[in-house]
């Protein structure tokens, strides 16, 4: 007899491991929504087309406190404020505390909005190991008619770099002389430890010849570019979760255990400076986030 108070022992055990899931892919959520690898708007706008997912299944407390800067005390006013019962889940709002939490989230962290036309010069920055060199790689081989620029750094080559190609490796002497001949369109000192810089020449030539051009560079430099170009288009690189760039990072495994905690404070840091950016592209698949990219040059 099939009694629904007590299912047979092989459905709980399922019902269990799919809640076990569940549960995790809520965890998962709130640390992307934490880190900003997801806009909040985002997570609601989830919520309502995946009814059964994690954004919809998520508390509506639980979701704001994962905010930034949101503790209890101000979840519990803003709650009160939008008349929200706290048991809530975001796939349970009515459409009116939608409106409302939409419009409360739009006031507090407002989205960026990509910005219309194209580009000549295209900046990829993007956080630590979310794959910046392998989508610029991509872009090099697939999309010929962009220059990938080559920098310049301090870094001693790693095994199967090239000079000229990977790099322009030089010594500290050579990267103060282009700096002040005023070689360097940007440069910047990355993970508090070796310079990195773009030679300025190749790249008025190449928009000189109509070209268009590809840095990638970290945050730091995407600003200088920015101020010396207005017209650059910065292209933000995104994870497809927090989960998977911290897999990539640690998983790449050629820097120790410091290294690893200050690239992840990076990473924590240049996550947080997403809003600085004209357009987002998540890399989810090497070949399409390329193919997004070279999409927004002229
Ligand atoms: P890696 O040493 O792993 O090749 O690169 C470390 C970081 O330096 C990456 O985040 C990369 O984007 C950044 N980077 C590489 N070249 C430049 C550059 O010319 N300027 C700046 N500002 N950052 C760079």
């Amino acid at each position: 007899m099939v009694d629904a108070q007590h299912p047979p022992e092989v459905d709980r055990a399922a019902a269990s491991r799919k809640a076990v899931a569940a549960r995790r892919a809520r965890a998962s959520l709130k640390r992307d929504i934490a880190t900003r690898v997801i806009w909040p708007q985002a997570v609601l706008r989830r919520a309502k087309s995946d009814p059964a997912g994690p954004a919809a299944t998520m508390r509506v407390t639980e979701f704001l406190t994962a905010l930034p800067a949101i503790g209890e005390g101000k979840r519990d006013r803003v709650l009160a404020q939008l008349e929200i019962s706290p048991v809530k889940r975001l796939g349970g709002l009515g459409v009116r505390q939608q409106k409302a939490l939409g419009a409360w989230l739009d006031g507090r962290f407002p989205e960026p909005q990509a910005r219309a036309g194209r580009s000549r010069l295209v900046v990829l920055a993007g956080p630590t190991a979310v794959g910046k060199g392998t989508v610029a790689a991509e872009i090099k081989a697939h999309h010929p008619a962009m220059l990938l620029s080559v920098s310049a750094t301090t870094r001693p080559a790693r095994p199967g770099e090239v000079e000229g190609e990977h790099y322009f490796f030089v010594d500290d002497a050579e990267f103060d002389r282009l700096v002040a001949a005023g070689e360097l369109l940007e440069h910047a000192t990355v993970h508090n430890k070796y310079r990195y810089g773009t030679p300025r020449g190749p790249i008025e030539r190449a928009l000189a010849d109509g070209r268009t051009v590809l840095l990638e560079i970290d945050l730091q430099g995407a600003r200088q570019v920015r101020s010396a170009d207005p017209s650059a288009a910065l292209v933000f690189l995104l994870p497809p979760s927090w989960d998977e760039l911290v897999h990539r990072l640690v998983g790449r495994g050629t820097e120790g255990e410091e290294e690893r905690a200050r690239r992840l404070r990076t990473a924590r840091t240049e996550l947080a400076a997403q809003h600085e950016f004209d357009h987002f592209v998540v890399n989810d698949d090497v070949a399409r986030a390329a193919a997004e990219v070279a999409a927004l040059a002229r």
